[in-house]
């Protein structure tokens, strides 16, 4: 039995865990990480926001991130075929270097940040895993219950955070994982190729995200993730692959194959760029989006990252809610362990759930066949974004990742915008800084 006390352990060293390790060892802490698989390990989810930059700045990561991935400048929205697209530059909004964002190879991305939280002073135990998290001791402290080498260890704490994503530890154990409502649940297929014929906006470092209408309620991304590899997935709703499913399975011994193919294939535009190309890994699995936990946080726990809920990555955002929501619970945990209350911790729920809710509405747009058509957005904007600027730059603005500090504002201004004759009226509800002409990135890609 191990009877070290610690002041936090947290369970799982993805983005949101070691984001949590990390800045509770700044505060001064001492933080016990326990992580079940043995990094690097690979894992979906590779297009990172700009708002991410701020916190590889406070991890002190900021050079490796530079020196390792490659960068994003924004995101191209396009119909099946190609034939309406919309180019979406973060630097149109912001202007300092955080304007580009990365794509990452998760293995070695979450590898770094872990090795971060170890250089940082936390003690972090991989190949452990935990089985249980246990309340009712009288000391006030937790115990957590886990497994390392067929051994069990009792391990005790004054806090834990679940960050133990769709595995959802506490949430399972509490009973109060709930799913979104308004949300379908959605299936995703992906794998890595190479040898493609590379169009100018993914050259340039986009992501594009291919619209697939009607009853797949779905969408194609590609993500160029360096070493003239695209991450290329397929997103589609529940029922859809079921029914391919069946029919494949009738004449297909592999039907995942047969039905990614057959759905890239369905896009002209996706053809286009897979001729010739090939897959350069096993095409994974992703199901059963969008769940949340409704408590995410208790006496002497917290939840965080995808362990605390999990929206449609249609718009790239869980790796910064899960980093974000990581950092801000650190804190409210550090000031309670201080004996200085809780209010930072309450303050931080607070903004984790108006963020949720933010993306939520947001996601509603794609999916939603009277709301904002995102591949021809700007055409909505009849061009002229100078006339609407102010409904433009939001847009944008929340695209980046802007979901913490204004959602309120924003979830306004996504409920005007679902509706094109509010456009006008809405333009001046929230003022913007002036907008200068975007970079030389976006001026290209802008010209494609
Ligand atoms: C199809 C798809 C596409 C996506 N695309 C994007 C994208 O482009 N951009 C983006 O930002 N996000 C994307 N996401 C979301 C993103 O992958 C997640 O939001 C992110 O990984 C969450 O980080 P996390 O640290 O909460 O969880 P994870 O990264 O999943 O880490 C959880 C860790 O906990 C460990 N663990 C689990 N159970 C235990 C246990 N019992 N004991 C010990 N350890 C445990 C796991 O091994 C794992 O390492 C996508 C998700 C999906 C499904």
């Amino acid at each position: 039995m191990n009877k070290e006390q610690y002041d936090v352990i947290i369970i799982g060293g993805g983005p949101a865990g070691s984001t949590s390790a990390s800045t509770l060892v700044q505060l001064g802490h001492s933080v016990l990480l326990l992580e079940k698989a043995k990094f690097p390990r690979e894992h979906v989810g590779e297009s990172l926001l700009p708002f991410c930059y701020q916190i590889f700045q406070d991890l002190g990561v900021l050079e490796k991130m530079e020196a390792n991935f490659t960068r994003k400048p924004g995101v191209t929205f396009s119909n099946i075929d190609g034939s309406s697209y919309s180019n979406w530059c973060f630097a149109h909004v912001i202007k300092d270097p955080s304007y580009l964002s990365f794509h990452v190879r998760r293995a070695k991305f979450d590898h770094m940040l872990l090795q971060n939280s170890i250089e940082k002073g936390a003690k972090v135990w991989e190949e452990t895993k935990v089985l249980e998290a246990d309340f009712t001791s009288s000391d006030e402290s937790v115990t957590i219950i886990a497994e390392r080498n067929g051994k069990r260890m009792d391990l005790n704490a004054r806090f834990v955070i679940d960050a133990s994503g769709q595995d959802t530890l506490l949430a399972n154990q509490l009973k109060c994982k709930k799913p979104f409502e308004r949300l379908n649940t959605r299936v995703a297929y992906s794998t890595h190729w190479v040898n493609l014929n590379w169009d100018e906006s993914l050259k340039e470092g986009n992501i594009k995200i291919v619209h697939l209408e009607g009853e797949k309620l779905g969408w194609l991304w590609m993500i160029p993730i360096g070493e003239d590899r695209l991450s290329i997935g397929l997103a589609v709703n529940m029922d859809y692959a079921k029914a391919q499913r069946r029919e494949l399975s009738k004449t297909s011994d592999d039907w995942v194959k047969d039905f990614y193919l057959q759905e890239l294939k369905s896009s002209s535009l996706a053809s286009k760029i897979i001729n010739g190309a090939k897959i350069a890994q096993p095409i994974s699995a992703n199901g059963d989006f969008s769940y949340y936990a409704d408590q995410k946080f208790g006496d002497r726990y917290a939840m965080v990252g995808d362990a605390s809920g999990f929206l449609d990555p249609i718009f790239s955002s869980g790796i910064y809610l899960g980093m974000k929501g990581g950092q801000r619970v650190a804190h409210g945990v550090s000031d309670i362990l201080n004996q200085k209350g809780r209010a930072l911790l309450n303050d931080a729920y607070k903004d984790i759930e108006g963020a949720y809710k933010l993306v939520e509405n947001l996601i509603n747009t794609f999916y939603q066949p009277d709301s904002i058509k995102w591949a021809g957005a700007d055409k909505a904007f009849d061009q002229s974004y100078e006339k609407f600027e102010s409904a433009y730059s939001i847009l944008h603005l929340i695209l980046a990742g802007d979901f913490f500090t204004n959602h309120e504002k924003y979830i306004k201004a996504i409920e005007l915008l679902r509706n094109k004759s509010m456009i006008e009226k809405y333009r001046n509800l929230i003022k913007h800084p002036e907008v200068e002409k975007g970079s030389e990135v976006c001026k290209r890609i802008d010209a494609v």
